[in-house]
């Protein structure tokens, strides 16, 4: 069977390095763009996503296209940041490994120029850039692109929302007028159709997907929680996927490292990537989440950008983008090369509106979730337990000789005990965590100003034998106390005499009620409307069992007081080869089910702030 990409007119040196990547068919966009771009002589707009195997998409036919017996630059690829830089420079590294003379060089800021001006020196016929790092290089004369055939402009959107405009102009102006401009974007809006206007010769348009849609394979959920309730509710969604490997987006660096640190504090493995980390420290997160020895990566948009990781299970947007636009490159880390992923928004009510906005421009509707219960989180660890527990690859050799001494130690206990005792072990753990779990889920109608006030009184103590219950109904209904006596008692169907003290509030109340008939209550008050408004009742904080204040439960997760007393080791974990199978060192420390990367303190700090640019307009 002749290779796929043979077909589409790419030579055999190429296929066989593509077939060396695993790369089995062309995906949609190499399949519609490789023929139009071999062509060598149009102007090109693409609009897609990221993940969608866009780098191969213009890199083989630049490969096909590029004379390689002349060392002069022939083709430019401007991109937004030095990360997807790298990533594209690497590509096409792979892409022609097989093709004689071929030279790529990466020129990005934030790394050694004169080692950059020592490779375009011996010569390249391709180079990737970021746009500040070039312009420094065509500034200091140090690069002749009047060969310059193609120049690719990646991520436009990206690179506009940077406000690498001017640069991006200042660039093109060194390059001959005859040259070919290739153009992709996740988006297209009207800065990047401007820049098409004005740079291309009536270019081909191709549309991967519908217009700005998001990648089909990502599901969109969003979670409605009170402002105060974000972390705790981030922890129990990762709590509740126990193998997740995720991107979780924050929208300043200050609360991109705050996350990431409290994240750490609590036993997860996770760390920041933003825009204020030294290149150095930047690529050491990002080595450890590419080979996956951590599990979440807390990032900034700016610094997110064009990450290229695969199998990203969950994207978690902690906070909304400014820029709507933005949470389709957000989305897009997960769902890549034809995996399926889930984007996460933790929102508070006020929040849906721009909920609807993101679904009218990725074109596909979130499900609003809701946050699972202690309970569930409970279930889900121990199961996931259970099944690590099941497959565990045994030492044969090693554990031999302890098997004699183990087995006395268990000769009192019933294969069921055992069991019982092993998953205990780490399930104790959250079940003490989540215990007293409030529900964190916040009901849009709710809204955040209901909320202030009542945080204490919700914890306030019910009398002996009562239990103490919040209802969504006040004087601001025309209520009195009186009233509020009978509605409860004619919905609930209980009697007057099962009620004790009443709290009449503005937009909602406080009422206590026999222990007895509390359920008969919820059973009965399901449906009831007042106004053609839905009546919610609630167990208060104490009600739950539990207080709501900070320091109190803040949403479960590892651990609780008490210094994270170590872990397993990096080792561990890769021959361990995916999560949570790590044993805990240091004894029970409070954390939860998952291990730890083992990097010492020092260098969990990597995090740290070192002052700097800003994220938005940082040049490369
Ligand atoms: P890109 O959109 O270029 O960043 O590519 C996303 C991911 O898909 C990268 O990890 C590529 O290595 C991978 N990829 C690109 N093209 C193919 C293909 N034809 N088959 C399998 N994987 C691919």
């Amino acid at each position: 069977m002749i290779n796929p990409f043979k077909l589409l007119g790419i030579s055999d040196d190429v296929v066989n390095a593509v077939k060396d990547l695993g790369f089995e068919n062309p995906t949609p966009i190499q399949e519609q763009s490789i023929p139009v771009l071999l062509e060598g002589n149009n102007d090109f707009v693409g609009l897609a996503q990221t993940g969608t195997g866009k780098t191969a998409a213009f890199g083989l036919p630049l490969l096909e296209l590029i004379d390689f017996k002349s060392n002069k630059p022939q083709a430019l690829i401007l991109c937004p940041t030095r990360e997807l830089c790298l990533q594209i420079t690497n590509d096409i590294k792979n892409f022609s490994k097989n093709t004689s003379g071929a030279n790529v060089v990466a020129v990005y800021g934030g790394a050694n120029i004169m080692q950059q001006l020592r490779e375009i020196r011996n010569g390249v016929q391709i180079v990737v850039a970021t746009p500040g790092r070039m312009l420094d290089i065509i500034g200091r004369k140090a690069i002749d692109f009047t060969n310059v055939k193609y120049v690719v402009l990646d991520e436009a959107d990206e690179m506009l929302n940077m406000g690498f405009q001017e640069d991006i102009n200042d660039i093109l102006s060194t390059t001959p007028d005859d040259k070919k401009t290739w153009l992709f974007s996740a988006t297209m809006p009207p800065e990047v159709r401007r820049i098409a206007k004005n740079y291309m010769d009536s270019p081909v348009e191709l549309t991967m997907g519908t217009k700005n849609t998001g990648n089909v394979n990502i599901e969109h959920e969003y979670y409605t929680v009170r402002a105060r309730d974000k972390y705790a509710a981030l922890k129990r969604i990762v709590d509740f996927n126990p193998e997740i490997f995720g991107v979780v987006f924050c929208k300043t660096k200050m609360d991109t490292q705050d996350v990431a640190e409290h994240l750490i504090k609590d036993g997860y493995n996770a760390d920041a990537l933003h825009g204020d980390l030294s290149q150095q420290q930047r690529d050491k997160v990002m080595q450890r989440f590419r080979d996956r020895h951590m599990q979440l990566l807390i990032a900034t948009d700016v610094a997110a950008r064009g990450i290229d990781v695969n199998n990203v299970t969950h994207v978690i947007n902690y906070s909304l983008p400014d820029e709507i636009e933005s949470y389709t490159h957000r989305s897009g880390r997960t769902g890549r090369a034809g995996k399926t992923g889930i984007s996460i928004c933790i929102v508070n009510s006020k929040e849906i509106g721009k909920i609807r906005q993101i679904e009218r421009i990725i074109g596909k509707q979130f499900t609003k979730a809701s946050l699972p219960t202690g309970f569930d989180v409970c279930e889900k660890q121990l199961f996931a337990l259970v099944h690590k527990v099941h497959n565990v690859e045994v030492n044969e050799a090693q554990i031999e000789q302890y098997i004699p001494r183990i087995m006395d130690e268990f000769a009192e206990l019933s294969k069921e005990d055992v069991i019982k005792r092993f998953a205990s072990l780490e399930f104790n753990r959250f079940l003490e965590y989540y215990k007293n779990a409030p529900d964190l889920n916040a009901t849009d109608e709710r809204g955040e100003r209901g909320e202030r006030g009542e945080r204490g009184e919700r914890g306030a103590r019910s009398n002996e034998g009562y239990t103490r219950l919040f209802i969504n109904l006040g004087s601001v209904d025309d209520f009195t106390r009186g009233d509020l006596l009978s509605f409860v008692c004619n919905n609930g169907k209980i009697s007057g005499k099962s009620i004790g003290k009443i709290d009449l509030k503005g937009v909602y109340s406080f009422f206590e009620v026999e222990d007895a008939t509390v359920d008969a209550l919820f059973n009965n008050f399901k449906g009831v409307e007042f106004n053609n408004r839905g009546v919610r009742i609630e167990k208060t904080a104490e009600g739950d069992g539990g207080g709501r204040s900070r320091g109190g439960f803040s949403g479960g997760g590892r651990r609780e007081g008490g210094s994270y007393s170590g872990g397993r080791s990096g080792g561990d974990r890769r021959s361990g080869g995916g999560y949570g199978g790590g044993r805990r060192e240091g004894g029970n420390s409070g954390g939860g089910f998952r291990d730890f990367s083992g990097r010492s303190r020092e260098d969990r700090g990597a995090g740290r702030r070192e002052g700097g640019s800003s994220d938005r307009k940082r040049r490369s």
